[in-house]
């Protein structure tokens, strides 16, 4: 069984052929977890009891009505900030070390009618802070692809599943490049996909103007298609759009070549700048030299306002997480248990709790935070930094009225050493340069690997709000050709 080169399309035609079964595959998945986990550290926990017995009903179902959904059976690694009723759910913090969710997240409860398995949750950043999944509470997450080297994060522990086969596809979460940069590290495909696409119900909130769900996948078809089970309107995310305007139709899956090679690619001048790792420069301008092969046409644009987007992320970011963080007192969702005789008053609670519960980037953040929005400095920074988000989206909106898609570079540099940031919060800030101007624009992004030898490279499509067909169509070309 080749579970290396095993997606979700490949799964499904090999059940409904009956080369092997649910339980066969989910039974092999967790012996390779089983192995190969102990030098990764991918899992942060697995289900193996709940996926075995999923699977023994697939394929009962299989058998005797001979259909299944195209996620039927599809085993899948879900980042640790995802509810699944039932199940201990982290965020990779000591605060929620015995937090048990109490529902479903939307996504899941979709994936569930889908009958996919759900294998386990996965390593992260704590809350999701972080680019290397290195400030996880419980565990360090290994690159596959080089063991010395970090996955990238937040969402590294679905990423570094995806890379090692330790599942088909996986869930992850993107507020500056969480999905993206991971993907890339990992030489895998990550989409995050337009504000409102996902429903954020059942994410565990970190900026909520810029979080969204989306797929971490060995190819880009399967991101297409993990991705249109997951989407649609939700009457528990009122930022979430409704998908009556059609806006999801199967293009997304049968992209039609003819139109996809007709759209127009913009380069902005902004994203291929000095600074620029040599190998990640030559392997998205071999990238561009294919495409350019195949008929598509290129632009140079400028998006000027781009210098300013780390900083007014790391305004805006801090001040949602510092309000989103407040919930977690101590007292609510789950206490550090070996506290208690420690505590003396009610103050203790939340001073203990939360001092000794947090991690120090997620304090950082916090106090960074609530800086920013007390009074007298909000007009300065927070609503500052709003008009600077502003015009970074008009400078998108104007670039879009001549080109229909952008090409970047995902990352300034390949996967990095584990260790050889952490004592730098801003070299570690600076890792996501390329993919936070996306998410404060609210547009969907996907990172695919380029073809080159060494560390992965992979390069970032960005496309118009809602048109995730475009660039998930030019990426299905990529991979045909
Ligand atoms: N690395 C970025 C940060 O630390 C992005 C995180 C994310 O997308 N969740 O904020």
């Amino acid at each position: 069984m080749d579970l290396k080169n095993l997606t979700i399309k490949k799964f499904h035609q090999g059940l409904v052929d009956r080369k092997f079964s649910a339980l066969e595959i989910t039974k092999a998945v967790f012996d390779l977890i089983k192995s190969r986990d102990k030098e990764i550290g991918a899992y942060l926990r697995t289900s193996e009891d709940a996926a075995l017995a999923k699977a023994n009903i697939v394929d009962a179902e299989l058998n005797s009505s001979g259909k299944i959904g195209v996620l039927g059976a599809v085993p899948l690694a879900i980042k640790d900030n995802i509810l699944i009723n039932g199940e201990i759910t982290t965020s990779a913090s000591k605060i929620l070390e015995n937090y048990k969710a109490s529902y479903d997240a939307t996504v899941i409860k979709k994936l569930k009618k889908s009958d996919a398995i759900f294998l386990g949750k996965t390593n992260m950043d704590e809350f999701a802070m972080g680019s290397s999944t290195e400030n996880s509470a419980f565990q360090k997450t290994r690159n596959p692809r080089d063991l010395e080297r970090v996955p990238g994060g937040s969402s590294g522990g679905s990423a570094a599943a995806v890379a090692a086969n330790m599942c088909v596809a996986a869930l992850g979460s993107d507020t500056g490049g969480s999905i993206r940069q991971p993907a890339n590290f990992c030489g895998v495909v990550g989409l995050k996909p337009t504000y409102g696409a996902v429903s954020r119900y059942g994410l565990m909130a970190m900026a909520s103007s810029l979080d969204q769900i989306g797929p971490i996948t060995k190819t880009v078809e399967d991101a297409a298609i993990l991705f249109k089970e997951i989407s649609g309107k939700d009457e528990f995310d009122s930022t979430s759009v409704n998908p009556s305007t059609g806006r999801y139709s199967d293009e997304l899956l049968n992209p039609d070549f003819e139109k996809i090679k007709k759209l127009k690619i913009g380069l902005p001048k902004e994203y291929f700048i000095k600074g620029l790792d040599k190998e990640t420069q030559k392997a998205v301008q071999e990238t561009i030299n294919i495409l350019k092969s195949q008929g598509f046409e290129f632009k140079e644009i400028s998006l000027p306002h781009t210098k300013y987007a780390l900083s007014s992320y790391y305004i805006i970011m801090p001040a949602e997480v510092s309000a989103n963080l407040a919930r977690f007192d101590g007292i609510r969702y789950s206490q550090i248990s070996n506290l208690k005789s420690q505590i003396l008053n009610l103050s203790d609670i939340y001073l203990k709790q939360r001092g000794l519960g947090f991690g120090d980037e997620v304090k950082r953040r916090i106090i960074l935070g609530t800086f920013v929005l007390s009074h007298g400095y909000y007009d300065a920074y927070y609503s500052k930094a709003q008009k600077v988000r502003r015009l970074i989206k008009n400078d998108f909106d104007k670039a879009f009225q001549d080109i229909d898609v952008i090409l970047t570079p995902v990352s300034p540099s390949p996967a990095f050493k584990i260790g050889e940031k952490t004592s730098d919060p801003l070299q570690m800030y600076l890792e996501d340069i390329f993919t936070i101007p996306v998410n404060l624009a609210g547009l969907p992004a996907i990172s695919i690997p380029t073809r080159t030898n060494g560390l992965p490279v992979g390069f970032q499509l960005i496309g118009k709000p809602f048109r995730e067909a475009d660039i998930l169509g030019i990426g299905q070309w990529y991979e045909k050709i």
